[in-house]
């Protein structure tokens, strides 16, 4: 198989969203994600908009799809077609600000109202490797995290401590909902799209067989 064709054959496609203010980091986790070094202010003006990387998760390979808001949040104006048809999402703050830890409640809201319901979402404490000048505790995130059923981790776009593993938990919680049943692929909105391999294994001969019982789900 050449290279290309190896690069692009994935099991699943999520669309993911990167959310939270202004300034907490969102473009640089995105840019840190992708090309596993730290965006610096130098070439800001080239905001990337959007990223796909392909990971592995637990044997299957998934495609992630992620937006970044591109600014659109300093206007306060990020739009209904940014969130249409997310299956995760990565909301951030920044842990030495206290202002955008405040605005989580309204970026939920929004998330909840204008994505999919079903939107598998990962709180990020950002800026983790300044510890100094923290205005948010640990602990006082991930008690707001429980009780609004987020998954929490502190990273750091900056070292890039926690960025690859806030989207591989996030591709996880997803890849478990569909295996459960919990979320339903061919969904409209879903933010899911089956890639080619597990066409392939759907068309596999031992998928053509009826399905047993437990598959059926009727
Ligand atoms: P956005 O507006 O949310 O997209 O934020 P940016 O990614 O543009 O980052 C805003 C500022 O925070 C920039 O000056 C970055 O250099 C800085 N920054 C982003 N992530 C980190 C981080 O993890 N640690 C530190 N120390 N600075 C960061
Ligand atoms: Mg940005």
């Amino acid at each position: 198989m050449s290279q290309t064709a190896m690069s692009e054959t994935y099991d699943f496609l999520f669309k993911f969203l990167v959310i939270g203010n202004a300034g907490t980091g969102k473009s640089c986790l995105l840019h840190q994600f992708i090309e596993k070094k730290f965006k610096d202010d130098s070439n800001h003006t080239i905001g990337v908009e959007f990223g796909s990387k392909i990971i592995n998760v637990g044997g299957k390979y998934v495609k992630l799809q992620i937006w970044d808001t591109a600014g659109q949040e300093r206007f306060r104006s990020v739009t209904r077609s940014y969130y249409r048809g997310a299956a995760g999402a990565l909301l951030v703050y920044d842990i030495t600000s206290r202002e955008t830890y405040n605005a989580l409640t309204n970026w939920l809201t929004d998330a909840r109202m204008l994505a999919s319901q079903s939107i598998v979402i990962i709180l990020c404490g950002n800026k983790k490797d300044l510890d100094t000048d923290r205005e948010v505790t640990f602990l006082e995130a991930s008690r707001f995290a429980q009780e609004n059923e987020l998954m929490f981790l502190e990273t750091s776009a900056l070292t890039g401590e926690n960025v690859e593993e806030a989207f591989v938990q996030c591709a996880r919680k997803i890849l478990n909902k569909i295996e459960s049943g919990e979320l339903d692929p061919e969904r409209m909105g879903s933010g899911i799209q089956y890639g080619d391999a597990a066409l392939r294994q759907l068309r596999s001969p031992r998928r053509t067989q009826a399905p047993s019982a437990q598959e059926c789900g009727c």
